[in-house]
């Protein structure tokens, strides 16, 4: 398939208004799209959700749990635009959550930068002055790491945060107070729920790097089809390290449903990873999606 190359601002928001109005045109410029809401955020923002294809081949692509990871959001619209520009519409049913967390990219982004929801983050930072604020923001708006929400092993996630320091509302790495405590992760687990995909992809930053596993275990064919996306994209392909292993989306996807899941850490550098990155991050990531998409 050929790539976008042709980023221009218009194409590539900042802020969750943005995405969502991005979402909009990408309805209006290819009507074949659907497009729904997966939920809405703590703030009440929407939580969009595209789909594409009618295809036997159910497959989810979410990106942004992590508020500085939101380049991953700008990744997933410029893909999906990419898949229909170029007519690609194969044997597949495509379900897209291209940003999870919108009030968490608009604080890290800078679009949000007053009033109460602000200010308690503001509050919750001064706390772990180590983290830089916003920058160094990966949570939804009231503190909760939201790939640590999944049931799937959580309490040890839970632990192991504490243990950390993490044990109440953090820029990152607190688990809540129970598992889908939060209205984001349990719009994503509610959609996915009912999607029932047959592969499942959340996109983070950083690290050239796909994990496949969950508890030291992966699903039949897990593993030959992340070496296809791992060579297709010149990223590693490796078993989820112990210490994070546990709660994540793709943990959850894999244990609950017993397909395969997998992270995929886009890009290299310190997050927010800068807006310049994006399309050498395209050039290797499209072809990963695709074939996740297409399945061979
Ligand atoms: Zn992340």
């Amino acid at each position: 398939m050929a790539f976008e190359t042709n980023f221009d601002s218009k194409k590539n928001p900042n802020c969750s208004s943005g995405v969502l109005a991005q979402c909009r045109a990408l309805k209006t410029d290819f009507p074949y799209l659907r497009m729904g809401v997966a939920g809405y955020s703590v703030m009440g923002k929407c939580i969009p959700a595209l789909y594409l294809g009618n295809g036997e081949r159910r497959v989810l692509f979410c990106a942004a749990h992590h508020a500085n990871e939101w380049l991953t959001s700008i990744v997933l619209l410029n893909y999906i635009r990419s898949l229909c520009e170029n007519g690609d519409i194969g044997g597949y049913t495509a379900c897209f959550v291209p940003l999870l967390n919108p009030d968490g990219m608009d604080i890290v982004s800078g679009a949000l930068c007053s009033g109460p929801y602000f200010e308690e983050a503001a509050e919750t930072a001064l706390r772990y002055p180590h983290i830089p604020f916003p920058s160094g923001w990966k949570a939804n708006i009231r503190g909760v790491d939201l790939n640590l929400q999944y049931p799937a092993r959580w309490e040890k996630a839970k632990m192991i945060k504490a243990a950390g320091g993490y044990n109440s509302p953090s820029p990152r790495d607190f688990a809540g107070f129970c598992p889908l405590s939060e209205p984001e992760s349990r719009a994503l687990a509610e959609l996915t729920e009912n999607f029932l995909p047959h592969v499942a992809i959340s996109l983070h930053s950083q690290g050239e790097v796909i994990y496949y596993s969950h508890a030291g275990a992966a699903p039949e064919g897990a593993r030959q089809l992340g070496e296809k996306m791992a060579a297709a994209g010149g990223y590693q392909l490796e078993i989820t390290p112990a210490e994070s292993d546990n709660a994540g989306y793709k943990d959850w996807v894999i244990a609950r449903f017993g397909v395969s899941a997998y992270t995929i850490e886009l890009g290299l550098g310190e997050n927010p990873l800068p807006i310049s990155e994006l399309e050498s991050i395209c050039r290797r990531a499209f072809p990963m999606l695709q074939i996740t998409l297409d399945g061979v």
